[in-house]
């Protein structure tokens, strides 16, 4: 994949004095492949190498930085850019604000209704009402509602009517006669662009006025995402892109060139099929991703929202101190089972998205870590530093784990500390960076 095939141009790069025209061409070809591989499409990727390796070149090297981390840095920074270098926020200045969701069937549309609905409503009090446009389908209505019900937003349905127009329109009256300040609607969709399809959300638009239009695509599906989206955009001129399923195992070579060939800022992420798996899109965060390094702060604010906020000060203190424990430890993965989707939150740890590609996640996940800890002495567990041979032999005993797995728990525990010991002092992408092979 795309992190893999970087990491290892930069590898070529190690150890090289100084970035010239002849060590950085080999990479820059290397990292064009890499762009091409991971869906990005040529004209993006060819723009993309020329840009880097002007700054490359440009560059002043000093000998206390290795060539290897100064090019990860301007290809994370060209990244960062190339997807439009901050995020961006959706228009809700209306009475309702009117939301309209466009894209092709499956790619996820009803699913980040609900989802937008649940972030819009908890994040920033709105209180929604949800349109089911999709008139086509019953089973589409239902799942509306289902999700309506889910989050506690009311969901607008016009029994046997097949005019989303009309529906549309109905619905915003009763949002201004019920008091919802937002209104999204979500619409059908085809399998493929086809005429009919881009006529009726066409004909929505032109009759609600949407203050946002929201294009939603399937970040699995490569370079047809693009295609797609360029259409949509011919005919809707739409405000922003929804990239969903990131939870898979792509990594957001979509993301790259939907931004450059539309010219349209993407502004969320989906990254599961639960009603809280919606990011707001961050572009540095997305070249980390990129990167294969995770996009490790989404988990983190992600976890803190979980945590009440007594426990995260607490928390921060001893991260700070590095005085983080095996009982924090411990703790931490009772809040992560609270948190939902076991595998959407290991796909955004560094490292971890190849490694759980083919597992099977359960509630059991955790049960040989948690029988491990507990078989240390508290002060075992406060002061890990003391755990010597022959106490890791007598906790495997005791937890009916080997030696190994022992040995692995604590190497990846003081893994985790180093990690959040960085974050904790919010430096965390250079020093990220500068810690890379
Ligand atoms: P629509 O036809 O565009 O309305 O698509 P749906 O919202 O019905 O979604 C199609 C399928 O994709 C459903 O099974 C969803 O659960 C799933 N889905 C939607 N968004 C995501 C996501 O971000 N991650 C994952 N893993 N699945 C998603
Ligand atoms: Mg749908």
């Amino acid at each position: 994949n795309l992190s893999e095939r970087l990491e290892r141009s930069f590898k070529i790069l190690k150890g090289q004095g100084t970035i010239t025209e002849i060590n950085v061409a080999e990479t820059l070809k290397d990292i064009r492949r890499a762009l091409l591989d991971a869906d990005v499409n040529f004209k993006t990727a060819k723009t993309f190498t020329e840009t880097v390796k002007d700054e490359a070149l440009g560059q002043n090297v000093l000998t206390a930085v290795k060539p290897q981390q100064m090019m990860v840095k301007i290809v994370h920074d060209e990244l960062t850019k190339l997807m439009g270098g901050s995020s961006t926020d959706i228009n809700l200045d209306g009475k309702p604000a009117v939301i309209l969701i466009a894209g092709l069937q499956g790619s996820g549309k009803t699913t980040f209704t609900g989802k937008l609905a649940n972030l819009l409503k908890s994040k920033r009090s709105k209180n929604p009402l949800l349109v089911a446009g999709d008139v086509y389908r019953p089973a589409a209505i239902n799942q509306l509602q289902v999700l309506g019900e889910q989050i506690g937003v009311p969901v607008y349905t016009e029994e046997g009517s097949k005019d989303p127009v009309k529906i549309a329109k109905d619905a915003i009256k009763q949002a201004k006669q019920n008091g919802n300040d937002l209104v999204i609607v979500d619409t059908a969709g085809r399998l493929a662009v086809d005429e009919e399809m881009m006529k009726e959300i066409t004909a929505i638009k032109n009759a609600v006025k949407p203050h946002e239009i929201l294009f939603v695509v399937d970040s699995m599906t490569g370079q047809d995402a693009v295609n797609t989206a360029k259409e949509f955009n011919d005919r809707l001129d739409f405000d922003g892109v929804v990239l969903t399923k990131l939870d898979g195992d792509t990594r957001g070579g979509a993301a790259l060139s939907i931004r450059s060939v539309v010219n349209k800022p993407i502004k969320f992420v989906g990254t599961g099929e639960k009603m809280d798996a919606l990011d707001v899109f961050h572009p540095n965060r997305m070249a980390d991703r990129i990167l294969g390094m995770g996009d490790i702060v989404s988990l983190v604010e992600r976890a803190q929202e979980q945590f009440d906020a007594e426990e995260a000060q607490k928390l921060q203190k001893k991260i700070a101190k590095n005085q983080f424990s095996f009982n924090d430890f411990l703790s931490q993965i009772q809040q992560i089972k609270k948190m939902g989707s076991l595998k959407d939150l290991a796909g955004m740890i560094p490292g971890m998205g190849k490694a759980i590609k083919d597992m099977d996640f359960d509630d059991d996940a955790f049960k040989e870590v948690e029988a491990i800890i507990y078989s240390m002495t508290p002060d075992e567990r406060e002061n890990p530093a003391i755990l010597n041979g022959s106490r890791r032999k007598r906790i495997a005993a005791g937890s009916g784990s080997s030696i190994q797995e022992v040995n692995r728990l604590i190497k990846q525990f003081e893994d985790t500390r180093k990690v959040m010991k960085m974050m904790g002092k919010g430096k965390n992408l250079s020093k990220m960076m500068a810690n890379l092979p």
